[in-house]
């Protein structure tokens, strides 16, 4: 029996290396670095391998596990759906679970976003985000309001549009030749402040250059986009306090759309349910994915106001042409809700307190480590920065491959992580225990701790 099955796994390992094309992959690496990792199946926060082999789901499957794998209730709710009907389209008709959604969307983001467009993933929610910001201002008067405003290391997704909005140089620049033309804004990273100020001091002066460059091409731009707290792609960049409610003010100031894709920070991630409201901020677009079904499948949500609605409405050239096949799918949408029920009646946001607090501590131990050059946190997201020198801030170079050999370590001792580069991300579901975030960390305390000797 066990031969059968180590033959079965085998033959995936086989079909993975000869025909899965890996995303934001380098598939010569991937190749040589030998067997891929099959997951079979998962629980909690534990993946389970075609080996048998279990692995601490470090990074949430791609930032967006929020109550653990195999949740019986978003299991339940998903099963009852597929009893009920699996899809049925959102062109002309509508369907029970994305009604209720959208109720239920709008109770709990910022008040006054009324309006919710579905979509498929991250990028489409940005990309709706954009076309409706464009359109708006070419029905209501102001068609030389055309371009956008976006943070350096920001990242929003690979839609071409997105990809337009999006300042991070390796994943972006080759593209360029495709794109429209962004402004963009110095990011607010005060551990490579990109204005050489030291946050204590600054008074938030990238503000103050964002303010330039708004009031250079509010004439001619329809939208500032930015993640709000945290950068993730671009390095799990926390911004200091003040600087979303200064963007707020900025945007109102210069009559700008104010963009927030929480497509990573939604849903409970940085300890309040959206990261708008720690600073009490109301977009004008709001960005919704990953999370927002617990991570069980494709959806996404493009929140607005009125405001913007209103301005779509009249005659056919006004439409909003814009839509996917599984628009407002019922299955995922029957598994946001049963996920939007966790989050009430567990009280997941209060039962995250101890654990960030716990997190940080950890995170404070990482310093001791001679190429932890910072590790930063908001919420129940983490990001361990490495350096050749601390002192310096001295980076590695890119063939060393230090964030790869971290995580190849960690994995041995049984946790997933994905680096961005150097940098390593701790993103678990909110669900994982106090035990097994202590085990988490332990390993990658060690992991880091074993590449130091290296170095
Ligand atoms: N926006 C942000 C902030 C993201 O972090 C991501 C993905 O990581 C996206 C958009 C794109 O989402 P997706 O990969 O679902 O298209």
């Amino acid at each position: 029996m066990k031969e059968v099955i180590t033959r079965e796994a085998n033959q995936l390992e086989e079909w993975d290396r000869a025909h899965v094309w890996h995303p934001f992959t380098q598939m010569k690496d991937f190749l040589a670095a030998g067997q891929p990792v099959v997951i079979k199946e998962a629980e909690g926060v534990l993946l389970r391998d075609i080996h048998g082999k279990e692995y601490i789901d470090g990074v949430s499957s791609m930032w967006c596990n929020i109550h653990g794998h195999s949740n019986r209730h978003i299991d339940r709710a998903v099963k009852a759906q597929l009893d009920k009907v699996a899809h049925s389209t959102l062109l002309g008709l509508s369907n029970v679970p994305a009604v209720t959604l959208a109720k239920r969307l709008v109770d709990v983001t910022p008040e006054g976003l009324n309006r919710v467009f579905y979509s498929d993933n991250g990028s489409t929610a940005v990309e709706v985000a954009l076309k409706m910001s464009f359109q708006y201002w070419q029905q209501t008067g102001s068609p030389g309001k055309k371009g956008f405003i976006a943070l350096e290391h920001g990242y929003h997704g690979d839609t071409l549009g997105a990809v337009g909005v999006g300042g991070m140089k390796p994943f972006h620049e080759l593209y360029r030749p495709l794109l429209f033309d962004t402004e963009f804004a110095p990011s607010p990273y005060c551990y490579r402040c990109p204005l050489h100020m030291d946050k204590e001091t600054c008074k938030l002066a990238c503000l103050d250059r964002l303010e330039e460059i708004m009031k250079k091409n509010c004439h001619r731009t329809a939208a500032f986009i930015m993640e709000p707290l945290v950068q993730g792609a671009g390095g799990m960049i926390v911004h200091p306090p003040g600087f979303l409610r200064g963007v707020r003010e900025l945007c109102d100031r210069y009559d700008v759309l104010f963009i927030t894709d929480e497509v990573m920070t939604g849903f409970g991630r940085t300890g309040r349910m959206f990261a708008c409201q720690h600073e009490d901020v109301v977009p004008d677009i709001m960005c919704l994915s990953k999370g927002i079904n617990g991570g069980y499948m494709p959806l996404a949500a493009t929140l607005t106001t009125d405001r913007i609605y209103d301005a779509f409405l009249g005659d056919s050239e006004k439409t909003f042409y814009h839509g996917h096949t599984y628009t407002g799918h019922p299955l995922g949408c029957a598994a946001a809700l049963a996920s939007l029920d966790i989050f009430e009646r567990e009280g997941v946001l209060d039962s995250l307190r101890p654990k960030v607090r716990l997190l940080r501590g950890f995170l404070d131990r990482f310093h001791e480590l001679k190429h932890v050059g910072e590790a930063r946190q908001l919420g129940l997201i983490a990001a361990i920065e490495l350096v050749r020198d601390k002192g310096t801030k001295e980076e590695f170079l890119p063939g060393e491959n230090v964030g790869q050999r971290v995580i190849l370590e960690a994995r041995k001792r049984g946790a997933f992580l994905r680096p961005l580069g150097d940098i390593i991300v701790v993103m678990p579901p909110l669900s994982i225990t106090e035990e097994e975030l202590t085990r988490l960390m332990d390993i990658i305390y060690e992991s880091i701790r074993t590449m130091d000797a290296h170095f």
